[in-house]
């Protein structure tokens, strides 16, 4: 459904007017196209406290597209290297490196800080790293214009390139305000970026529309083949998108009893699975007093328990191949909790826990990664459906001022996916313009 107040914002006299009105005034968001997939411009590196990292650094921003200079008049991005702030004094050098060069920051602009591991043992330490949490965050909510404010935790920047390039690249621009934690991970060799998911079988359920048909698109896109998956209802749109993508379309419901069993039997002919994508999801609102038991155990059933029913199976099957990525789709509603959405809440907050439990252990030492991406409010059908006023809430009540699109969710989805991005685990990334809901 078309943003009328953001395309109205978007001209000179809805600038004029909304600007008098003191209404808040949405930057149109700079996103990925084939003819523009950099951000382009000039990328700022600089470090607060010692840092081990500063020339692997310079190489990775190198290959983001982003040209470094030590003194440029509007950056597109600046990246802050605090990894050696150590002690509370040290914060100071934070509010003297980004100080001077904040509002400078060029429209759809990035900032991006990179923070150490926070030590148990050390409280001086970690005092210092978790300011940088409460930093970013608020410094999200202040940038406005379309630019966006995270903070990645790394041990090496070897590990962080995937998310690096990520934060600095057009395919981030609906992610802001988030704390993205980087763990160390096997060394990835020859990765194409361009085609990051070459020779890899991803299966996205709920891909007939919405964020599910994006994300199978993007997925492809990058290289990888698509079976995509919905309810047989859906057969028709399913099969369109099948072709589109040069995928396979799986006419099936997540709920039948048999469903994990079912797609591994899909799936055999391809020699397994590379990518779990599980995006199939439903709402049925109403207040917990008015909420027949049906509708309880109808979003339950679809958006948890037939998650857990099909990982489980795939897992038992092997056809979930070493190296995999599981992601999952929570919600901010599973986060903040959301009226007449104490079913969807409940299911949302359910995956959270699925992948927070799933990601380290058995799985981590095959290489398999579990992540969930929970998108804010996302312009689809879905939302589509939601009362106007609920609905404009919804799309101005975060750090952008505007919905998220569908791609947005994909984008974050495919950098998860990657080989290249196993330092990341267990891991909830928000979609959603730094909403003001939840933390
Ligand atoms: P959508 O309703 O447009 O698409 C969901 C798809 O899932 C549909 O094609 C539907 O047929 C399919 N599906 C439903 N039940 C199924 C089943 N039993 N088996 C197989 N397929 C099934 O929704 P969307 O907005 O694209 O949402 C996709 C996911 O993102 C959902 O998990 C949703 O909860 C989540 N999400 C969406 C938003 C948003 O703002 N749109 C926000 C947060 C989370």
């Amino acid at each position: 459904m078309a943003d009328r107040y953001l395309n109205f914002t978007g001209t000179a006299p809805g600038r004029f007017l909304t600007r008098k009105l003191g209404l808040p005034q949405p930057s149109a968001l700079r996103r990925w196209s084939a003819e523009h997939p950099y951000l382009e411009g000039e990328l700022l590196h600089l470090t607060a406290g010692a840092s081990p990292h500063g020339a692997e650094l310079t190489e990775i921003f190198a290959r983001t597209g982003l040209t470094s200079t030590p003194n440029p008049t509007h950056p597109t991005a600046v990246v802050l290297d605090a990894t050696g702030i150590s002690d509370t004094p040290g914060l100071a050098e934070v509010h003297a490196a980004l100080h001077p060069v904040v509002r400078s920051v060029a429209e759809n602009g990035r900032v991006v800080v990179l923070g150490a591991p926070v030590s148990p043992s050390d409280h001086h330490q970690a005092a210092a790293q978790q300011a940088l949490e409460g930093f970013v965050r608020s410094l999200g909510k202040e940038l406005g214009r379309g630019r966006t404010a995270s903070l990645v935790r790394m041990g090496s920047a070897g590990a962080a390139e995937s998310t690096l390039r990520f934060l600095l690249s057009p395919r981030s621009a609906y992610v802001s305000g988030q704390v993205i934690e980087v763990g160390e991970a096997d060394p990835t060799t020859s990765i194409d970026w361009d085609r990051p998911l070459s020779g890899r079988t991803a299966l996205v359920t709920g891909a007939a529309r919405g964020i599910g048909e994006a994300v199978a698109e993007v997925l492809a896109r990058d290289g990888a083949h698509v079976v995509v998956l919905d309810v047989p209802s859906a057969q028709q749109d399913l099969v369109r998108v099948a072709d589109r993508l040069k995928g396979t379309a799986l006419p099936l419901d997540i709920t039948a009893d048999d469903a994990g069993e079912r797609m591994a039997a899909a799936l055999a002919d391809r020699g397994g699975l590379d990518i779990l994508i599980h995006n199939a999801g439903i709402t049925r609102d109403r207040k917990l007093a008015n909420m027949a038991a049906d509708r309880w155990n109808a979003v339950l059933d679809v958006n948890l328990t037939s998650v857990l029913r099909t990982t489980d199976a795939l897992l038992k099957s092997g056809t979930l191949k070493r190296g995999g990525r599981v992601v999952a789709t929570a919600s901010i509603a599973g986060i903040a909790g959301n009226v007449g959405q104490t079913n969807y809440g409940a299911s949302k907050a359910g995956i959270i826990g699925l992948v927070r439990a799933l990601a380290p252990g058995a799985l981590a030492e095959y290489g398999v990664t579990v992540n969930a991406v929970a998108p804010g409010f996302i312009e689809t059908k879905m939302t589509a459906a939601v009362p106007l006023f609920i609905r404009e809430a919804g799309r101005r009540m975060n750090s952008l001022g505007q919905g998220g699109l569908p791609v947005d969710v994909a984008e974050t989805t495919a950098w998860l996916a990657g080989d290249a991005s196993g330092g990341v685990n267990g891991s909830v990334i928000r979609v959603c313009g730094q909403s003001l809901l939840g933390s």
